[in-house]
């Protein structure tokens, strides 16, 4: 092997390393908790949801943070849709149709 060859095979180590690095970078439970919310809501970019996720995953306290931010908006969603009364429902459902017709006409 030349010393040409040696310098770009080490090159070429070097790279292969700092890329399997980058990957394995595991984010931190301040990281993960200060962005839960973007993180629950896929706001995030591929690299980083993927990252939180592996450390969701393998870190009890922030899947358990993860696990309980997902339950209280379940049942925030839940209450809200019990606690709508019918009455609301078809003054939003009759105001939507007028506004439907509306952009109809406003489009002709
Ligand atoms: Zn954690």
């Amino acid at each position: 092997m030349t010393d040409e060859q040696r310098d770009l095979v080490d090159r070429a180590e070097q790279a292969l390393l700092a890329q399997a690095g980058g990957k394995e970078r595991q984010c931190t439970c301040e990281e993960l908790l200060d962005n839960l919310m973007e993180f629950l809501d896929s706001e995030l970019d591929e690299d980083q949801e993927a990252r939180f996720r592996a450390h969701a995953e393998d870190c009890p306290t922030c899947h358990e943070a993860a696990d309980a931010e997902q339950h209280i908006r379940s049942i925030v969603r839940r209450s809200c849709a019990e606690v709508a009364p019918s009455s609301l429902r078809l003054r939003v459902e009759s105001q939507l149709s007028v506004l439907r017709v509306t952009g109809i006409r406003a489009a002709d």
